[in-house]
Parts: C-alpha cells; structure tokens; sequence
C-alpha cells in the first residue's frame, strides 16, 4: 500500500464520495466559515442548537478530499452531542493529529490518525473542527457570561 493509498483510507473514501450532511443550511441559527489557504480549502459550517446538544451539524464547501471527508465526518460525530462534549470530541483529535493519545473515545475520527504523518494534511483534516470551534463561539460566549 503506497503512503497515500493509506492516508485515503476506506472510511475516508467513503466519506468523499458520499458526504453526509452535505449542502447550505437555511435553517441553521449557528454559522461560521473556515478557510485553508494552503490547500485551497474552503467550509461553511451550519448547526442548530437544542439547547445545550447540537441538534443538527452541516457543511459545504469545496477543497481536497481530506479537507471534504473530515467536515462530512466531523456533521456524524458531533450530532447530538453537547456542546462541550462536541469540543471536546474536537481536542481529542487534535491530540491524535499531534501524535499524542487522544483524551476520549473518537470513534469514527480514528481513521483519520494516519494523517498525523502528513503535516501538510493536518490544516486540511482540522478545517472543519475549526470553522465547527467558530460556529459554537458565539453560544460560549453567552454561557460564559453568565456564572
Ligand atoms: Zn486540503
């Protein structure tokens, strides 16, 4: 298996293929955009909210397809999640992207370890938990507010 076939491994594939969540969300109260210049990578992320768990996650956008299958991935994982849980879930990741054990449990996000070997990638894989970060901002930013 060459270096690449292992990095687009079948999960990933799949996920490129056949994205999930996929497409602009007018109903979405929480937005935010994410852009990777490096790699030409660009994401627009949507949820809505129940209260404190993420009800629905969505993406769109265009760039590589690691860039692609990661957001597809990161609207699956992080749907009906909290919030906290959702952000936790992201730190996690980047902890295995870094080559650190991971703090939880990442389930499908696993398969994207062998990224960790591309640093190139790494932007590419974390755009969507970035824009995700940025998304959630603005209800943080009310919680912590209060006590
Ligand atoms: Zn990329």
């Amino acid at each position: 298996m060459s270096a690449l076939e292992e990095l687009y491994q079948d999960l990933i594939l799949d996920h490129h293929r056949h994205p999930r969540n996929r497409g602009a969300c007018a109903a979405c109260a929480q937005h935010a955009r994410g852009e990777n210049p490096l790699c030409g990578d660009s994401l627009e992320v949507g949820l809505t909210l129940d209260g404190e768990r993420i009800a629905t996650a969505s993406f769109d956008g265009h760039g590589c397809a690691i860039s692609q299958a990661s957001a597809s991935m990161m609207t699956e994982a992080v749907a009906g999640r909290t919030v906290e849980e959702a952000l936790a879930l992201g730190a996690s990741l980047r902890a295995l992207l870094r080559g650190e054990p991971p703090a939880g449990d990442l389930g499908d996000l696993q398969a994207l370890e062998g990224i960790a070997r591309f640093p190139v990638r790494i932007k590419c894989a974390l755009l969507a938990w970035t824009t995700l970060e940025q998304a959630l901002a603005a209800t943080l930013g009310r919680k912590e507010a209060s006590p």
